[in-house]
């Protein structure tokens, strides 16, 4: 996973595009760019113009405000390290 600065966490987090985190957390693109609007994660804009979001941001409690939300990123764990 590339990594970035995220001035929120104030540190070095890995870091995924919209579609992949979305994947990831089992939500559409849509509810994806939704926490991102109510800034519900953190984000970094690539130098491209993508929006990439901090991954650790998805496991801040209360991040997601509705309760599918929720379980869907209490189900999410983030991808096994070797
Ligand atoms: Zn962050």
């Amino acid at each position: 996973m590339p990594t970035y600065f995220c001035m929120e966490c104030c540190r070095t987090t890995e870091h995924l595009n919209v579609t992949r985190v979305a994947q990831f957390v089992g939500v559409t693109r849509a509810t994806m760019y939704n926490w991102i609007k109510r800034a519900q994660v953190h984000t970094v804009v690539h130098p491209s113009g993508r929006i990439l979001v901090c991954t650790a941001s998805l496991l801040t409690p209360g991040f997601a405000r509705f309760p599918g939300e929720r379980a869907a990123a209490l189900a999410w764990q983030p991808q096994a390290r070797p």
